[in-house]
């Protein structure tokens, strides 16, 4: 895998849903070599395979929510 920028889901172009109404939705990774595990990403997720979206402009990292256990 080539190795991008980090960037949230919810600016990725491979985030299943281009205009999230909220950083929490969860909605599928469909980038090429991650969609074959079907994740289901939050907005506030991200990877380094973090491809902007053409409407948006450079990427803000964001810390991922809490988790709760
Ligand atoms: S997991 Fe990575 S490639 Fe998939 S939508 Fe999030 S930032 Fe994009």
């Amino acid at each position: 895998m080539a190795e991008g920028q980090f960037g949230n889901c919810k600016g990725c172009r491979y985030f299943a849903n281009q205009n999230p109404q909220s950083a929490s939705e969860t909605h599928r990774c469909m980038q090429p070599e991650l969609s074959e595990f079907e994740l289901e990403v939050s907005g506030e997720s991200g990877c380094n395979a973090y491809e902007a979206r053409a409407s948006v402009g450079t990427p803000v990292y964001e810390e991922p929510s809490p988790s709760m256990h």
